[in-house]
């Protein structure tokens, strides 16, 4: 099993407020891109980056809450300007760190239609394992993800955030488990998946690549791009086919989905399944993909996706205390055991 590059890794961290700092002092600049380079080649093949938190905060660099309405689930919650330009993806991606850059790439490169096809078949027999929702919990938190530098949140205490964060908004009792099992998905690592088959934005496979998935420069090198079908607009699809019958890039959304999917309201099912495609939700992309019932059930993933980024803060839930509330609500929606 790998786990390379979920251990500690208590240089990096160091390394990134350096490079920071010499940055903005520019004279150091030549000895900035030396010393990410060296942290670069550190990287192993399947893990560039110090901890899937690296992929979340590139998504709020780019998706940043002042973005938003001013509560999470304001009414009329905006997806980002239509109308941005082009230039200004450019730049998130020319600032992106040489970790996420590499984790992209690798995303890009092997994301293809026959390795989608391929992932699904083996994993969503969902015969590894049998464990309870809050087993799960318990085995993604042997995941050690300490490189975000906003916060040293556990897994565990992510879920556990943002489902108080919806709690506290009042919310149904539905979307409140959502919050607090939409990653668990993420277990894969923990199956020694690499990182680029775990996290990272989505996308649809088997048709052409939006332009507004980041860093689609390198897609150039997916095998997909020798494929004309592939690459035509609607590709192996029709129109408006709906979402279910569409295969998006595999990850933690697709993974988790199945193993829930008999328990939960579609609402819920729909957040957990689409919270990284972000081309769509955020980007509105692929809606000639999209059914009737997807685009109504987009408000749900949209309005989801301010607690999964948003909601990270230094204050540690106290999860001996929550523990009773959502073991309770688990079990009004959970068996004892899912496959997983
Ligand atoms: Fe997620
Ligand atoms: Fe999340």
């Amino acid at each position: 099993m790998d786990l390379i590059g979920f251990v500690k890794r208590p240089t990096a961290p160091d390394l990134f407020a350096l490079a920071e700092s010499a940055r903005e002092a520019d004279d150091s600049l030549g000895r900035w891109e030396q010393q990410l380079a060296m942290e670069s080649s550190k990287a192993t093949v399947n893990a560039p980056l110090n901890g899937l938190e690296e992929w979340e905060d590139f998504l709020k660099l780019r998706y940043p809450e002042n973005g938003r309405g001013a509560t999470p689930l304001a009414t009329g919650f905006q997806a980002t300007d239509p109308n941005k330009k082009q230039q200004q993806f450019r730049n998130y991606e020319a600032d992106a760190r040489p970790t996420v850059r590499e984790f992209y790439r690798q995303n890009h490169r092997h994301q293809a239609y026959d390795f989608v096809r391929a992932k699904k078949q083996d994993f969503l027999a969902l015969n590894r394992r049998k464990m309870s929702i809050w087993e799960a919990m318990e085995f993604l938190n042997t995941l050690v993800d300490d490189s975000d530098p906003d916060t040293d949140l556990s897994q565990l205490e992510h879920l556990l955030q943002t489902a108080e964060q919806i709690r506290r908004d009042g919310k149904p009792r539905w979307f409140i488990i959502t919050g607090l099992i939409h990653d668990l998905g993420k277990i894969l690592c923990l199956y020694g998946e690499p990182q680029w088959a775990v996290v990272g934005d989505t996308f649809p496979v088997g048709c052409a690549w939006s332009d507004k998935i980041v860093f689609h420069q390198f897609f150039s090198d997916n095998p997909d791009s020798q494929n004309a079908k592939f690459q035509s607009r609607l590709g192996v699809y029709s129109e408006n086919c709906g979402l279910d019958n569409v295969h998006l890039s595999w990850g933690h959304d697709e993974y988790l989905y199945h193993v829930v999917k008999d328990h939960l309201p579609k609402e819920a099912l729909y957040m957990i399944r689409y919270h990284s495609f972000y081309p769509a939700h955020r980007e509105g992309e692929y809606d000639y993909l999209m059914n009737d019932e997807d685009r109504k059930m987009f408000d749900c993933v949209r309005a989801f996706n301010p607690y999964d980024l948003y909601t990270k803060n230094h204050e540690k839930p106290d999860v001996a205390k929550l523990r009773p509330f959502y073991e309770d609500l688990i079990s009004e929606y959970f068996p004892e055991k899912l496959g997983w």
